[in-house]
């Protein structure tokens, strides 16, 4: 029996067991240093903190509010802050952690980090959304910082939340610091390219993939599950690209259209509608779940975790999947989807252009400076294409999936990192 026993993974997984099951394979693949092992299984810092708000009526509300420092051995900690009424600290403490495998994987120098306030900011005003992103900043003063700690936005929150973390942050030290988030308005120092970027990135991903499975973009079908920031913007670059859309999905359903769907009326529709897709006459409705069943080329997951489960991997009928949310495999279905011959590129490669761009976009904040739409997409496109070719290579020196190889490529950097650091 080695050092390294992963946790058994149930049936429900929780998303902290089911990333540390893939960090332990890797780990184990590498023959990481068991010293190091146990650094990196356990986040360097958790701050819970509960923050009362007075509402609109007048009454006073108690939130909880987190935030979980994974890793700051290859510099400040990077990661989105989260509003959701079911974010917890086990989520927390795992998207922390694969945003360090992230930012190591795409080699820009970043630790991990992530965010959230258990809340419904559906429910909420934008009054009591901006005195809770206030409060929740001042009360993270100590563990934000340009140099410190930086976040971005995540599910529930945008660019409207970062100014008012910026500021909030600003205010307190006196200075405007526009470095301490990324995903601002561009007037506040955002960057060009920011929107898109990880649905560009997902593109590129998928591309380069196709390539290696010889898919000729111009014959090839794509399925794409969620139509937000990443959904949206992969499938309108996809089809740009040549690759034919079939079916796009939201929280209100799925639609499908064997001819392609058109993916700018399809966005359009969603601006003019609430932001869903709910009534879109260009497909046919089906249910949602059953988008991921549909058959295609590439099928991109770009909604939520834990949709391709125990429950319907079998049933995937995709030549590649391009993982645009983080952590949409469940951790069991890995061995499935494999047996079936599918490619996956994991959510810790294929997502990490946003992270990428955000990165760009606190360099542009520290010079200064603002580059052109075509510097970011053009510097981003790079990172990615070169992060999959790496990832790719050492997946098929070890023979190990796309998804094991992106972990080992992460936890190599970030061994090394701390063998010449020390200071055990
Ligand atoms: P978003 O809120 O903009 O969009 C989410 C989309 O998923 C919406 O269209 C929503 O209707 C849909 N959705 C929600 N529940 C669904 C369900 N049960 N079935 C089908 N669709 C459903 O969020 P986003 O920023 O696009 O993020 C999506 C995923 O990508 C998340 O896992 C996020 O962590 C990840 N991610 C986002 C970024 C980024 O830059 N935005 C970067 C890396 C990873």
């Amino acid at each position: 029996m080695s050092y390294i026993e992963p946790a058994p993974i149930k049936d429900k997984e929780n998303p902290f067991e089911s990333m540390m099951f893939r960090f332990s394979i890797a780990a184990e693949k590498l023959g990481l240093n068991e010293e190091i092992y146990n650094v990196l299984k356990s986040p360097d810092k958790q701050v819970i903190v509960s923050i009362p708000i007075t509402m609109d009526d007048g009454s006073v509300k108690v939130f909880e509010g987190f935030r979980v420092i994974h890793s700051n051995i290859m510099g400040p900690s990077k990661g989105g802050i989260r509003y959701d009424k079911h974010v917890n600290i086990d989520e927390v403490k795992a998207l922390a952690a694969w945003m360090t495998w992230k930012c190591a994987v795409v080699d820009i120098p970043f630790g991990g980090a992530k965010g959230g306030i258990k809340c419904n900011p559906m429910e909420m005003s934008s009054g009591e959304i901006e005195r809770l992103t206030r409060a929740y900043t001042t009360a993270m003063s100590g563990v934000l910082g340009p140099d410190r700690d930086i976040p971005a936005p995540d599910m529930g929150t945008g660019q409207r939340e970062m100014a008012w973390m910026m500021d909030q942050y600003s205010r307190y030290h006196g200075v405007t610091v526009s470095g301490v988030v990324t995903g601002k308005p561009l007037i506040l120092g955002g960057s060009l390219g920011r929107i898109a970027a990880t649905g560009r990135g997902v593109m590129v991903s998928a591309l380069t993939a196709m390539e290696k499975l010889k898919i000729n973009p111009y014959n090839s079908k794509c399925v794409i599950q969620g139509f937000g920031n990443v959904g949206s913007h992969a499938a309108l670059l996809m089809e740009e690209r040549g690759s034919k859309i079939i079916a796009i999905s939201d929280i209100s359903g799925a639609y499908v259209n064997e001819k392609g769907i058109d993916i700018e009326k399809a966005m359009q529709y969603v601006s003019n509608n609430r932001g869903i897709l709910d009534g879109f006459a260009e497909a046919d409705k089906i249910d949602g779940e059953e988008i991921l069943e549909l058959k295609t080329d590439v099928l991109v997951p770009a909604a939520m975790e834990d949709v391709i489960t125990l429950k319907n991997a079998d049933k995937i009928d995709a030549k590649l999947i391009v993982e645009g949310a983080n952590g949409p495999t469940a951790a069991k279905a890995d061995e499935i989807i494999a047996n079936k011959g599918i490619m996956v590129v994991p959510d810790i490669l294929a997502n990490a252009g946003g992270v990428t761009v955000s990165y760009f976009e606190w360099v542009q904040n520290r010079l200064g400076y603002k580059w052109t739409r075509e510097r970011v997409n053009r510097r981003s496109d790079r990172i990615m294409k070169s992060s999959f070719n790496t990832v790719y290579d050492i997946s098929t020196k070890y023979d190990v999936s796309l998804r094991i190889a992106a972990y080992m490529v992460a936890i190599d950097k970030i061994a090394k990192a701390y063998s010449h650091r020390g200071g055990f």
